[in-house]
């Protein structure tokens, strides 16, 4: 069955509640990527069309995706000088047996990046996204730290509708999730731990900015919660105006994913090695 028939079967009323944001989305990843049809309440379980096919499920399909990406950046890189652009990725450039490497932070851990492959802390990554969001950084070619930054929401960087949600949802809630869960000075230390500093600012009860990269910072805000007023505990994520010439916005969003990965990482258990 293609896509069209199995969405046909559908109430296409893109509701949502299999997950998916669309009917045609959802038939696309059942027909194609091994998705479970019992997801949409809608469908027929005895219809012998929607048996669930063999195949890879969404997980790997994405895994795959991903690791093609990886490879097509590394070819992208293939014939950069990395001499020449250490300086404006913020990165060391050294010369080893296997050739040229860069060699920068990325929240606390130490990257060294090379045109066959990373390692962070000297352990290869497991998730192909942080290579991804790595070899973007350094394709990007990188540029000047800017003398004053300009915060702005990710809503305010063009084209950014759809990813405002996710970042909210992987990144936002997470954060303030932690704030509500631990005192402003644990959560400053464990931002201090990954290189930040609190920005003095009326804005909010608590500013950390955090460099992600060398040329990518993320300012935190944090209102704790207020429960007399019916507010729970908020966080923002802020970028700098010109964030988008070091990263593109989904790896953006993902490296403000990362983001709140190490701060809970740090947070809940303190005694541990950046
Ligand atoms: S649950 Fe069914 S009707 Fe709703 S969006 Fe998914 S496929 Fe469409």
């Amino acid at each position: 069955m293609n896509p069209y028939d199995l969405f046909k079967k559908t109430p296409q009323s893109n509701c949502g509640q299999c997950g998916y944001p669309a009917c045609l989305a959802f038939a696309a990843a059942v027909t194609k990527g091994g998705e479970d049809p019992g997801k949409c309440p809608f469908l027929d379980p005895a219809d012998p069309d929607l048996a669930r096919r063999e195949g890879p499920g969404l997980e790997q399909l994405s895994r795959r995706r991903d690791l093609e990406l990886v490879e097509y950046l590394k070819s992208k890189i293939a014939g950069l000088d990395f001499a020449a652009l250490a300086a404006d990725l913020g990165c060391e450039a050294m010369t080893g047996d296997d050739g040229e490497a860069l060699l920068f932070s990325f929240l606390g851990q130490r990257v060294r990046l090379d045109r066959n492959g990373v390692l962070i802390d000297g352990v290869e990554p497991e998730d192909p996204r942080d290579q991804i969001l790595l070899y973007n950084y350094v394709h990007s070619r990188g540029g000047a730290a800017p003398a004053q930054r300009d915060w702005i929401g990710l809503e305010s960087l063009p084209n950014t509708i759809s990813k405002v949600r996710t970042l909210a949802t992987y990144c936002e809630k997470p954060l303030a999730a932690l704030f509500a869960a631990h005192p402003p000075a644990a959560v400053l230390a464990a931002g201090e731990r990954l290189g930040g500093r609190e920005l003095a600012t009326g804005a909010a009860d608590l500013a950390v900015i955090v460099p992600v990269l060398p040329r990518v910072p993320l300012c935190l805000h944090f209102w704790a919660a207020a429960p007399e007023e019916g507010f729970s505990a908020q966080a923002k994520v802020l970028f700098d105006r010109r964030v988008l010439d070091f990263l593109d916005l989904e790896t953006l969003v993902f490296a403000g994913e990362r983001l709140a990965d190490r701060l809970a990482l740090l947070l809940e258990q303190p005694g541990r090695a950046v």
